[in-house]
């Protein structure tokens, strides 16, 4: 491959210049620019993920996942355009719309079946977002507007975006002062550092996949998951099995002490209309059971 000395732009420092990166960097724009007008024209929607009880596989709250669908390219995944906003800077606004239509959402439910509804939603919340000092401001109004209780939401961070700045750390403690509850995301795939578990008010911790992919073997992973145990407990914080995709695991992880989980095994993401058939289940048995008294 080709490469050439250039001048990296806005950078002002030699890099070496690559043509495959000059290609992902041309589909970045694009897409960017079509990511500046996907809200506009209603392209990104919400999909929703039970997180479960584990044995019983009862839903204890669900996490908000957001899609695009693009006019020309169809679905593109997060995992593409998330970064790509995170690098533009688009990850503000595109987290700003994902906040206020998961809160609204919340609040639907809420007003739609009372006691039956979820009863936390968590959103995933960038390192941009956390370090921006006007955010929990904003999510303070939000809160105002929609008239939400803050108690049923769980903002989802990672360990890399809350170590990067003092900014994080300190946005983070006052989302939990407006009385939201932490997630530690994705735990163990990046800069883990214990201090952060004892520094943050972190209420979930939400051990990787890649650990639980190795959970029903005699693997250094399924080690980890054990210790995790003990350490959350110790410290009164929920841990969380992310990615788990069969009963073997399930059964594995509910064995180590493991009262949440997560995965496909489970239920995949949905649309905001089908958690709402899931909702409706309880009530139309209620419903039968009082028409047959
Ligand atoms: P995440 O927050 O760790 O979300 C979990 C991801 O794992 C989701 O992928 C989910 O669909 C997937 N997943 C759940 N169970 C299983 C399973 O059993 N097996 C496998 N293979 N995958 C499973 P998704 O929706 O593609 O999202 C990918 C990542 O993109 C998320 O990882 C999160 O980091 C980011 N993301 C998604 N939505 C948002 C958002 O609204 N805002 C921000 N900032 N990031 C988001
Ligand atoms: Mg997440
Ligand atoms: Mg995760
Ligand atoms: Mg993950």
């Amino acid at each position: 491959v080709a490469m050439y000395a250039a001048k990296h732009a806005g950078g002002g420092r030699w890099t070496w210049y690559d043509p495959i990166m000059d290609e992902r960097a041309d589909t970045d724009a694009r897409l960017g620019a079509d990511l500046r007008r996907a809200i506009a024209r209603d392209e990104l929607f919400l999909v929703y993920q039970p997180i479960v009880e584990l044995p019983s596989g009862r839903p204890a709250g669900l996490e908000a996942l957001v899609r695009w669908r693009h006019p020309e390219h169809g679905m593109i995944s997060p995992a593409q355009f998330i970064p790509l906003a995170e690098r533009d800077g688009q990850i503000i606004e595109v987290g700003r719309w994902v906040l206020a239509t998961a809160m609204r959402q919340i609040a639907d439910w809420q007003r739609e079946y009372g006691a039956d509804a979820p009863r936390k939603v968590s959103v995933n919340v960038s390192a941009r977002q956390l370090n921006e000092p006007g955010f929990p401001d904003e999510v303070a109004e939000l809160l105002a507007t929609i008239g939400l209780d803050p108690a049923k939401l769980v903002i989802e961070v990672t360990e890399t975006a809350v170590l990067g700045t003092g900014a994080a750390l300190d946005v983070v403690r006052r989302l939990d002062e407006l009385g939201l509850k932490i997630a530690l995301d994705d735990f163990g795939t990046g800069q883990s550092s214990l201090s952060l578990l004892v520094d943050t008010p972190v209420s979930w911790l939400k051990v990787d996949k890649s650990f639980v992919d190795g959970v029903t073997s005699d693997s250094p992973q399924a080690v980890i998951l054990d210790g995790l145990i003990g350490i959350t407990r110790g410290l009164r914080i929920q841990a969380v099995a992310e990615g788990v995709e069969t009963a073997e695991q399930a059964e594995r992880l509910h064995r180590a002490g493991y009262r949440f989980a997560q995965g496909y095994h489970f239920a995949r993401p949905m649309p905001a209309s089908d958690v709402a058939l899931l909702l409706d289940g309880p009530r139309q048995r209620e419903a039968r059971q009082s028409q047959l008294a």
